[in-house]
């Protein structure tokens, strides 16, 4: 149930109270204290403030541990096992970014273990550090550093992205051969429930709360709001420190337009050779195939695969351009400082920062086949160029997704620049 929170400095101004600043719009705001199952949204952009989901930070914390064993047996145990022609091949995470890297594409071996394997696990350690150091009453100062890191790597960890790649790999290989899902498969399909599990159960404003008090300073020009923990900091020097999650803090971030320009710029230009390029080379008996990502899509509709091939394409065509258009509509709202369709633009920021993670299943089922399936002359996978350009693109509008702030489309509105 939604709950509206009051205008700044309307009724509810004294010591104690807390303030929330909205990351979309800037509208500094009144934020109550929550019911169980309650959630604040801002009362300009309707954007989501606060969740209170009604769980124990301890019952988070068992989600995260069950997480990490899970994330741990899925890395160190097969994926999947491939039989075919008298010889039985087996695949690890690891192994598809070994065959990547041992192919000359080291970029998209960091891009796959850095995302599936990495920042999962650092995500996991640093939440199990911060819970457990709650749990246990302790407040050292590294633990609102170490929060404000979870939330950042949160979207760079993908083992659900990882999952669904997984579903298309063996989608297309079922069609060729006897292929296995092993411990590591079920390990990590378990392992990216529990990752749902903890974002859809954990409480961040009461872990923010838990490290340090709502209450900072007062609305007004004097001062500048924490994108990260929602605190409201004195403006004291140029760039001022948040006292709890320590983020550098800037009224609006620094050369937003600037950069997003430029990454949405370099990632329209290279999803054309994403597009056009092979992701995939597939050698059957002598017989040489480049696999674009188009084609990938066909051959899933081809083999009754449906679900997969609505799902890939809206992932890998649909959702890139999708962010372009919408980077770029942004960038112009801003540049017009028209009031139209704010409300709709900030919206539509939440969901293209959303989904756009969920392009990489090419690139996480790409690294599978090219681990599996290799049996010399008979039948080979090997990556392609056309990867490299559509994880660069899915990469870039990810940056530019972060560098952007939402809120000068507000100020711009109001006529603030
Ligand atoms: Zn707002
Ligand atoms: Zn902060």
């Amino acid at each position: 149930m939604a709950v509206d929170v009051s205008a700044a400095g309307r009724d509810v101004a004294g010591p104690g109270v807390a303030w929330a600043a909205c990351p979309d719009c800037g509208l500094v705001q009144h934020m109550p204290a929550l019911a169980e199952g309650h959630f604040a949204a801002c009362r300009r952009c309707r954007c989501t403030l606060a969740v209170n989901t009604g769980y124990r930070l301890d019952a988070v914390l068992a989600v995260a541990l069950a997480a990490l064993v899970l994330l741990l047996f899925a890395i160190l145990s097969p994926l999947f096992s491939l039989h075919a022609f008298g010889e039985t091949r087996q695949s690890w995470i690891t192994s598809g970014v070994a065959e990547l890297w041992r192919e000359g594409f080291g970029f998209l071996a960091l891009i796959v273990a850095g995302f599936s394997i990495a920042t999962p696990l650092v995500y996991l350690g640093l939440l199990i550090a911060v819970l457990s150091g709650l749990g246990l009453g302790a407040n050292p100062a590294w633990l609102g550093p170490a929060f404000r890191w979870t939330q950042i790597l949160r979207t760079w960890a993908m083992p659900e992205i990882y999952v669904v790649g997984g579903f298309v790999a063996y989608s297309r290989l079922e069609k060729i051969a006897d292929v296995d899902v092993g411990v590591g498969g079920w390990a990590l399909l378990a392992a990216s429930l529990a990752f749902i599990a903890i974002d859809a159960t954990i409480d961040r404003r009461a872990v923010w709360r838990a490290i340090g008090p709502d209450e900072g300073a007062r609305p007004g020009k004097s001062a500048v709001a924490c994108l990260d923990c929602g605190l409201l900091v004195p403006r004291t020097g140029k760039a001022p420190c948040c006292p709890r999650c320590g983020a550098v803090l800037h009224h609006r971030k620094p050369q937003a337009q600037t950069r997003t320009a430029a990454l949405v710029l370099a990632a329209a230009m290279l999803y054309i050779p994403a597009n056009l390029l092979p992701v995939l080379t597939i050698e059957r008996y002598g017989r040489i195939e480049h696999h674009t990502i188009m084609a990938g899509i066909r051959e899933l509709a081809h083999i009754g695969a449906w679900p997969l091939a609505v799902i890939v394409f809206l992932a890998s065509i649909v959702i890139p351009l999708l962010k372009l258009l919408n980077l770029g509509w942004f960038l112009a709202a801003e540049m017009k400082g028209s009031p139209r369709g704010l409300l709709a633009l900030s919206r539509l920021h939440d969901i293209v920062n959303y989904i756009g993670r969920w392009s990489n299943i090419d690139v996480f089922a790409a690294s599978i086949l090219i681990a599996l399936v290799q049996f010399g002359v008979l039948t080979n996978v090997t990556a392609g160029l056309g990867g490299t350009a559509f994880a660069a693109v899915v990469l870039l509008t990810m940056i530019a997704s972060r560098c952007y702030d939402p809120r000068l489309m507000w100020d711009a509105a109001e006529g603030k620049r």
